[in-house]
């Protein structure tokens, strides 16, 4: 691995302004999919059949707690909101995560509200630890918000393999007017803590944005810019990318989506960054519906969440917890399996 030597560019959010090409993106977006796909039909197969193969990742996201000291105006774990805050033991945990494994799962992403408490992030990193030594789980990604140095690096010692950090908005405006409260308000801490996360020995790293809070050319410009930016810092690294759309959870907060992003531009994004990144894992969860997350793999996405539940405890019998986000493709792990069998690729677990 390999360990940073420069400190970020101060302040990061003007450097990747600077070196971002929104113009290429606008570009990009605006041409019909079908015309996108024929001009780079040759690129992307390459792109699959160099780096993938024919394999698509399956995995599952395990919340393990929906406290959180933010407070993001389209989120359903905001601290703001009255819902009922659980926090599952390792017990429970171990549970959610044998259960995924019987249904056929090997690789987790491990999802919190952000708590950067060291009594918080030490209890993740033992949980971390038992489901490695005591399940058939294989492979765990985390999705816990900034932390120090030393938090990251006891998730590693505990045998996470992947970090994910989204910076949901690279618009300075509208990132300080959904992000109300918490430690997540501050911007640049955001930013600059991908780099920590990849010096802290995370090989895999996660980045995207939150469609539909602000237009989205020049926010994939500037995700493309940080990608790029860390990968010339740290060239080891393994870049995944997502990119969740808004998706209301619940009619109190009455947050309107300021950027809406419809299908075909979804997918005109994805296809956008499959091309700059030949090699990066490119991840639809079950935000999207089944038949548009099915068209996605022509696009060259390579991991697919199945057999979702978006709040904690919800694999096993809690049934009255908060999820994050309403899921919009609940097919099983089978089921997702088979269907990337019908699309000529192979479901792969870990
Ligand atoms: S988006 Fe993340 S940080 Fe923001 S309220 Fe939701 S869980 Fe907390």
């Amino acid at each position: 691995m390999t360990t940073l030597t420069a400190q970020p560019p101060a302040p990061l959010l003007e450097h990747l302004a600077r070196r971002a090409h929104p113009c290429e993106t606008e570009l990009f977006l605006a041409q019909p999919l079908s015309s996108l796909l024929a001009q780079h039909a040759v690129e992307l197969a390459r792109a699959r059949h160099e780096h993938f193969g024919r394999r698509v990742l399956l995995f599952a996201p395990l919340y393990v707690a929906n406290a959180c000291m933010n407070d993001c105006s389209y989120c359903g774990f905001r601290r703001s909101l009255r819902v009922r805050r659980q926090r599952l033991g390792p017990g429970a945990v171990l549970r959610e995560a044998k259960l995924l494994a019987e249904r056929g799962h090997r690789s987790l992403d491990l999802v919190a509200g952000e708590v950067p408490r060291d009594v918080f992030i030490d209890s993740v990193a033992r949980v971390v630890e038992a489901i490695l030594r005591r399940t058939a789980i294989e492979r765990i990604h985390l999705n816990l918000g900034v932390l120090s140095d030393a938090q990251f690096r006891r998730l590693r010692d505990a045998g996470a393999v992947g970090y994910h950090l989204y910076q949901e908005t690279y618009d300075a405006e509208t990132y300080a007017r959904v992000h109300v409260a918490g430690p997540k308000s501050a911007m640049e801490p955001r930013l600059e803590a991908i780099a920590r996360a990849h010096a802290a020995g995370f090989e895999r790293i996660g980045l995207g944005i939150l469609l539909g809070l602000a237009p989205l050319a020049p926010e994939l410009a500037r995700l493309v810019a940080h990608a790029e930016w860390l990968a010339e810092q740290a060239p080891d690294v393994r870049l995944g990318f997502s990119l969740p759309r808004i998706q209301r959870v619940d009619d109190s907060c009455g947050f309107q989506t300021p950027a809406p992003v419809d299908d075909e531009t979804f997918l005109r994004a994805l296809l956008f960054l499959r091309l700059k990144f030949p090699r990066a894992e490119l991840t639809v969860t079950t935000r999207e519906r089944a038949e548009l997350r099915d068209r996605s793999l022509a696009l060259g996405v390579t991991k697919l969440s199945a057999g979702v539940s978006t709040a904690p405890g919800g694999y096993g019998q809690s049934d009255d917890a908060t999820p994050q986000f309403s899921i919009h493709d609940e097919r099983s792990f089978a089921e997702v399996a088979q269907a990337v069998r019908a699309s000529g690729l192979e479901p792969v677990a870990s």
